[in-house]
């Protein structure tokens, strides 16, 4: 298990993170989001040893992390970090190696990773000479050659098509299986909302929200109504405690203030023609990342 305790980061006089407590366990998928600045990059660097912190703790199964435990660690940065003159089996040789894998080791991890991202023809091919899409998969598997026992993602999924997004999704829930702790983090939330049980939000390194998601959503008071059918907007606005209506190709979505505005609402669909939906949702982590993030940029 990961344990991040009330750790801080100045960058002298700069506050990059204040203060963050998170844990992840084992086979668990953690978010860690935030808009650009927030802090992340800061403390993925603090988790994996590469920077110092100013104060607090981090621990993996109890141990410091540091130089003794990085073969367990994996990285997948949002910079690209390959050495792209090398071929992709030369990168896997240098890289594995650094992780402590013997050759064999190596060769065998590196055949099933790009068999699995259906890249195996591309084995000898300098990386320099692959596309944007191919580069991702290359750094993706550098990452994972190891079998991580931590596994930070820091926006995987960029610049991949969406056969190939399943192709990684598919490989990060085999790692989660076999027991890795993962930090995922990523701008999309729809991305976050499919793997992560719990998070932590981050605005200019303050945690601004945090705890299990499916706790959070429940807590939270808004809720979202999903209809088909004629409606007419004016009318709907008018009841208390809507506080708006989207219009998507085939549907209305009614964002209410809390639960009790779902009967008044469902009053006025009764005298309404052609319903043929009509559900009650929470709201997406999307609205949620949007309120409390704004809310905390205008403090
Ligand atoms: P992004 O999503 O844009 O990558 P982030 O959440 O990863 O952002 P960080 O890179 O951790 O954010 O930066 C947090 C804060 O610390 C920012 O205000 C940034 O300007 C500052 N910062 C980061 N690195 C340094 C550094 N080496 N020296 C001084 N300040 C830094």
């Amino acid at each position: 298990m990961l344990k991040v305790e009330h750790v801080t980061k100045y960058y002298g006089e700069h506050l990059a993170v204040k203060d963050l407590s998170f844990t992840v366990k084992e086979g668990e998928i953690f978010g860690l989001l935030g808009v650009n600045g927030a802090g992340k990059t800061t403390t993925f660097r603090m988790i994996t040893g590469l920077l110092d912190k100013t104060e607090g703790q981090i621990t993996f199964n109890d141990k410091k992390v540091d130089y003794n435990i990085t073969d367990q660690i994996g990285f997948l940065t949002e910079e690209r970090s390959l050495l792209t003159k090398l071929t992709v089996s030369e990168q896997a040789k240098f890289y594995g190696g650094l992780k402590g894998l013997t050759e064999k080791e190596i060769e065998e991890r590196l055949d099933y990773l790009l068999e699995r991202l259906k890249i195996s023809e591309y084995k000898t091919r300098k990386i320099k000479e692959l596309s944007k899409g191919n580069q991702q998969k290359v750094q993706f598997i550098m990452a994972i050659i190891n079998k991580p026992k931590l596994l930070i993602l820091d926006e995987p999924f960029s610049g991949l098509d969406p056969i190939n997004i399943e192709l990684f999704k598919d490989l990060i829930l085999e790692l989660k299986k076999e027991g890795t702790s993962i930090i995922f983090s990523s701008h999309r939330m729809d991305h976050v909302e499919y793997f992560c049980e719990s998070l932590v939000i981050l605005v200019k390194g303050q945690t601004v929200l945090s705890g299990n998601l499916k706790e959070i959503k429940e807590s939270y008071r808004k809720k979202n109504i999903r209809i088909e059918g004629n409606i007419n907007e004016e009318e709907l606005l008018k009841i208390k405690g809507v506080i708006k209506i989207e219009k998507s190709s085939s549907e209305y979505i009614i964002n209410i203030e809390d639960q009790k505005v779902i009967e008044e609402v469902f009053k006025y669909i009764t005298k309404c023609k052609n319903i043929t939906k009509f559900v009650v949702e929470e709201p997406t982590l999307n609205e949620i990342f949007i309120e409390k993030v704004g809310a905390s940029y205008e403090k």
